[in-house]
């Protein structure tokens, strides 16, 4: 019994009937009740009784909805999130996940076996910023599926969440060589997700820090160190892997290194494989730097190896490692080959940060999801079916959800559209509604917003901004009195996004303000009465500017668009991901977001069909899409239903593209 107690109190998404164990929390809950309603279908204003407390509320939408469904046993069970939540629910517990029971085992083995080593300073999920991590774990579980032996050398950042390592034990200390002097350096070996990883941790400042990059250190002196320490360290241990798999500028001068230094000494075996992911950025270095790592960085400076082109004739001229890095490889992947998803990883119907698993044959689940979002960020709540024995209703309101890292690349001006757009919509709607007769009803209305730096919203550094405007319209107060829910035709859009630079974070944040700005001009209500009171309202638009992978998996789940406006995409995970979760991608059509995502009214492709594209970089163009992906949402449910589970069945798997990269290494590695 006690075992099982434990098991229950630590399933996130459990909800505890039995009183003993009700916690603060708990009660905490019931104070804060939501004072929006489910259940109501047409577009006028209702009023239904308040309920007294939140367990009450709940079996309230419970028991409107017919019984007997896997569903319905479901939401019974669920715990379900509120916006008051002293621990807001991506950041509980979540069950541990073995993904070595997910790895599919009819895999065919290679013949040809051979020995793989990345070097990278990403890998999913322990030290993730955006595809990077995800494709170099993805490729990894694909190569050793496979049968290759595969290693993956990172930084032992400090920020790495050492619970995640399986296995972790320190193998080995050595010194490697950083500006004029030998650093004492850790090697630790571990198992993450299923990946053995060998984690270099350097004895100096290098890799301090809360986050993967922007540490209060030297960047390029850090990973020039980095890419030295592991070559370093296949020279002190004898290893000789068949391919070196270097990823990104990081790693850049790694083939330098091993070309010009170490392959004179003992390492003979190994070839060099680069990936290039992304050109944003190329490592631009000084000549005086690259000699940090041991090399004579004046020896680069020319136009066959590593000068950055766009600087001849300057003063100083300019290395690039990336350019360096694609001169001394033996291959160098960009665009090429498309990237794939991590099935284990990213699989909704074994996906523990979801509070309803659930599959393209049974998607009944994501339903949940979405409403399990919608609850925990406070965002009105959906009046679509959450029971199988219902019908869809009309008025279902789309979850847009963008997750990316905020910079220009990712089309930053498009996304700050959307935002408005949504908004704007919501508007309109509200203002049809409040001109209707039956609004007549309405004593008083409001919008609020409440701002949030650090706690609950995602730890130091993150924000939250909330803006709520009143959809489900207010009557006549909400301690105890009567609630009326108006559904709306706009849409809820949740952004997840991390910024890198500081321009670009305060300019989100100062969108936050802008949507309540908004919000003040055109709204003609009075102010509620209590900040206390604007708690209590559902929201449309919610900001989370931070790095949360549990929530990006749940935000996927829960939406039914996914929103990728790149300017340009060498590849591209989002919309892959998007759609193993059933959710919808509206895409700018560029790079690999081309390449996966094809028109839905584009009749002369009409197979392919899986989502909507737009082509401009203007807000015209997205318009367009966004207003065909909410129309066709809202107008065919039918439709829609039957897109979402295609596009849950596409194969984005690395099982269809790892071959690919496995005859890069074939055609490469050295037969000795
Ligand atoms: P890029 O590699 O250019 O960042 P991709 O679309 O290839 O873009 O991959 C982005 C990956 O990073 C996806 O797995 C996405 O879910 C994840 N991601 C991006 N931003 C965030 C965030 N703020 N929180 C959690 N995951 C994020």
């Amino acid at each position: 019994m006690d075992a099982f107690l434990t098991l229950v109190q630590k399933n996130p998404f459990i909800k505890l009937r039995n009183t003993c164990l009700v916690g603060p929390r708990l009660v905490h809950k019931r104070h804060v009740l939501n004072s929006y309603s489910y259940g109501f279908k047409n577009r006028a204003v209702r009023t239904a009784n308040l309920l007294p407390t939140a367990d009450a509320h709940l079996s309230l939408e419970v028991n409107t909805e017919k019984r007997g469904s896997m569903t319905d046993s479901v939401l019974e069970d669920l715990s379900w999130p509120s916006p008051n939540d002293e621990i807001p629910f991506w950041k509980k517990d979540f069950p541990s996940w073995d993904m070595n029971q997910e790895v599919p085992v009819n895999i065919e083995k290679d013949s040809d076996l051979m020995h793989i080593v990345h070097i990278t300073a990403e890998m999913a999920p322990i030290a993730k910023v955006g595809g990077l991590g995800d494709v170099v774990t993805g490729l990894a579980r694909a190569c050793l599926s496979r049968g290759h032996t595969v290693d993956i050398m990172l930084p032992f950042y400090e920020c790495i969440p050492k619970q995640q390592i399986n296995e972790l034990e320190l193998m080995t200390t050595y010194n490697s060589y950083h500006d004029g002097s030998w650093v004492p350096t850790n090697v630790y070996r571990g198992v993450v997700s299923g990946i053995p990883v060998i984690l270099i941790e350097p004895s100096n400042h290098f890799f301090k820090g809360q986050f993967v990059y922007g540490g209060s250190y030297n960047e390029l002196e850090a990973y020039l160190f980095f890419s030295r320490a592991c070559l370093e360290w296949m020279q002190v241990t004898g290893t000789q892997p068949d391919i070196i798999h270097v990823h990104e500028w990081q790693t850049g001068a790694l083939p330098l290194l091993y070309w010009d230094m170490y392959h004179h000494l003992s390492l003979k075996k190994p070839r060099l494989v680069l990936t290039i992911h992304n050109m944003e950025h190329y490592g631009e270095c000084s000549k005086e730097q690259l000699s940090m790592c041991g090399l004579d960085g004046s020896g680069y400076a020319t136009i066959d190896k590593a000068i950055d082109d766009r600087t001849i004739g300057h003063n100083p001229e300019r290395l690039s490692l990336l350019k360096g890095g694609i001169v001394y490889s033996n291959s160098v992947v960009y665009h090429g080959i498309l990237n794939g998803i991590d099935t284990a990883m990213w699989n909704p119907a074994k996906d523990v940060f979801l509070p309803s698993k659930f599959h393209a044959q049974e998607a009944e689940g994501k339903k949940i999801c979405k409403r399990y979002v919608q609850r925990g960020l406070g965002l009105a709540p959906d009046c679509s079916r959450v029971s199988k024995d219902e019908p869809d209703s009309v008025n279902r309101v789309p979850l847009v959800v963008c997750i990316t890292r905020l910079v220009a690349q990712k089309g930053l001006h498009l996304i700050t559209h959307a935002i408005k757009q949504v908004e704007e919509l919501n508007e309109a709607s509200r203002r049809d509604v409040m001109t209707s007769r039956t609004m007549i009803a309405l004593e008083r209305s409001a919008f609020s917003s409440t701002f949030q730096r650090g706690g609950r919203g995602g730890g130091r550094g993150s924000f939250r901004g909330r803006t709520a405007i009143n959809v489900g319209n207010y009557i006549d107060g909400l301690h105890g009195g009567e609630i009326a829910q108006v559904d709306m035709e706009g849409g809820q859009m949740v952004v997840l996004g991390k910024a890198s630079d500081g321009r670009v974070e305060r300019e989100f944040e100062g969108l936050s303000n802008l949507v309540i700005l908004m919000e003040l001009y055109t709204a003609s209500f009075p102010f509620p009465s209590s900040l206390n009171d604007l708690n209590c309202f559902p929201e449309i638009i919610e900001m989370l500017l931070t790095f949360c992978e549990e929530l990006s998996h749940m935000l996927y789940a829960a939406a039914d668009m996914v929103l990728v406006p790149s300017i340009y995409e060498p590849c591209g995970l989002a919309q892959m991901i998007g759609m193993r979760y059933g959710a919808i991608p509206i895409v700018r059509k560029t790079g690999g977001l081309a390449d996966t995502v094809f028109d839905m009214d584009d009749q002369s492709n009409s197979d392919m069909a899986n989502g909507f594209v737009f082509e401009g970089i203007d807000e015209g163009s997205f318009n367009w899409a966004l207003d065909r992906a909410c129309r066709h949402f809202r107008e065919k449910p039918d439709e829609w239903n039957d897109i979402v589970r295609k596009v849950m069945e596409i194969d984005n798997s690395w099982n269809n593209t790892a071959g690919k990269y496995i005859d890069v290494y074939n055609s490469i590695r050295a037969r000795c």
